[in-house]
């Protein structure tokens, strides 16, 4: 079983690069070892993407002297080697890797503080933490903010994906797809299938929230029948190439009352400004402030109950994120949602999303399917 979704390798210099970054960090923080398993540091470093399994893999990146890669020998044939880079280390059924790895580790030196990956099953940690008596754990936050400034073949991939998305918002927005009379649920498959149409390898989500069901931003689309006088809710991605998309849009099943237009003429103008906002050097929160100011003069602060954006690159949710607190100055290269949305619990919802990219030159918005309201005339 391959990964769908996963990129093809890149070059063997872009990982060397990047291991040498990541260790350029480790030094600066102080850290002896770095221990990255499943997750897409692991990909991000070796390109190899490592299925969820029960068998330990683990990339093991001493400050000095070789990176190993201690992986279950059934799953060695997967690994493109990338010579310079790290060294395969098979391990066989009945070998016990943890000790392997702690082993690694212990050889590297003294090491004292230890860098654990996010996605590290706890078990294998809870197993390894006992075998390097004296050591210091941390998280592997190195390699986390070296993926958040994407390189220009990244913001391209981003790109692709975001495009991608953005031809099924104007199918959805062209009345091309069915809605009134059928249900959440079967306009969710229906937008699916042209994720994967449009060059997506896996459909990440595809929400489908009809009126009242709107007001949950995370609404699961079930047997609800899409009825006209209403407003549906549409929040969908994939994975291209090993990049995420991430878009969302309403549309109006006839003419929308006035209630609807004023919320969404609000909406509309708190995502724009939250987008301009998004240059280099503007903290992250400021991001969400702009954003939350102009819902709240309008009398819908309450009803803004979330950030206002995630970063997003190999995974759809990643850092940084554009919430209250997050003083990280934005950077050239990092790529984040801005979706404020509205949400009348009982009633209806609005959200309306981009994907847009830091750069040099300003904010670059990588989805420009038409921002209003669409009336879909039924
Ligand atoms: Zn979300
Ligand atoms: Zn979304
Ligand atoms: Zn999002």
């Amino acid at each position: 079983m391959q990964n769908p979704g996963a990129s093809e390798p890149l070059a063997t210099a872009v990982y060397a690069d990047r291991l040498a970054r990541a260790r350029a960090q480790m030094r600066d923080k102080g850290i002896d070892v770095l221990l990255l398993s499943l997750g897409l540091d692991l990909p991000y470093i070796t390109g190899y993407h490592a299925m969820p399994l029960e068998r330990l893999t683990m990339l093991v990146v001493p400050l000095d002297g070789e990176a190993r890669m201690v992986i279950p020998r059934m799953e060695a044939a997967r690994v493109t080697p990338q010579p310079g880079v790290f060294e395969v280390l098979p391990w066989g059924e009945t070998e016990d890797p943890v000790e392997i790895v702690a082993r690694l580790a212990r050889e590297s030196g003294s090491a004292k503080t230890v860098a654990i990956g996010d996605q590290m099953w706890a078990r294998f940690l809870v197993e390894l933490l006992p075998r390097l008596p004296g050591a210091q754990y941390r998280r592997a936050d190195v390699v986390t903010s070296m993926r958040m400034a994407k390189d220009a073949a990244e913001i391209a991939a981003l790109a692709a994906a975001g495009a991608a998305v953005d031809r099924i918002a104007a199918q959805l927005q062209a009345g091309h797809i069915e809605l009134v009379g059928r249900t959440e649920a079967e306009v969710s498959a229906d937008l699916g299938e042209r994720i994967l149409a449009e060059g997506h390898q896996v459909v990440n989500f595809a929400i489908v929230a009809a009126g009242e069901n709107a007001a949950s931003p995370h609404h699961s689309p079930g047997d609800r029948v899409i009825r006209r006088n209403e407003i549906l809710l549409c929040d969908f991605g994939g994975t291209m190439n090993g990049y995420c998309s991430d878009i969302t849009r309403c549309v109006y099943l006839g003419t929308p009352p006035a209630e609807i237009t004023e919320a969404y003429a609000v909406l509309h103008e708190a995502q724009q400004a939250a987008v301009a906002a998004g240059t280099v050097g503007t903290p992250c929160q400021e991001v969400d402030r702009v954003a939350r100011r102009i819902i709240t003069d309008a009398g819908f602060g309450d009803y803004f109950f979330h950030r206002t954006g995630h970063g997003i690159g190999m995974e759809a949710h990643e850092d940084p994120y554009m919430v209250e607190g997050n003083s990280l100055p934005l950077a050239a290269g990092h790529a984040f949602s801005v979706e404020p949305g509205i949400y009348m619990e009982g009633r209806w919802g609005m959200r309306l999303e981009d994907i847009v990219v830091a750069t040099d030159g300003g904010p670059l918005s990588l989805n420009n399917a038409r921002h209003e309201l669409v009336s879909i005339d039924v």
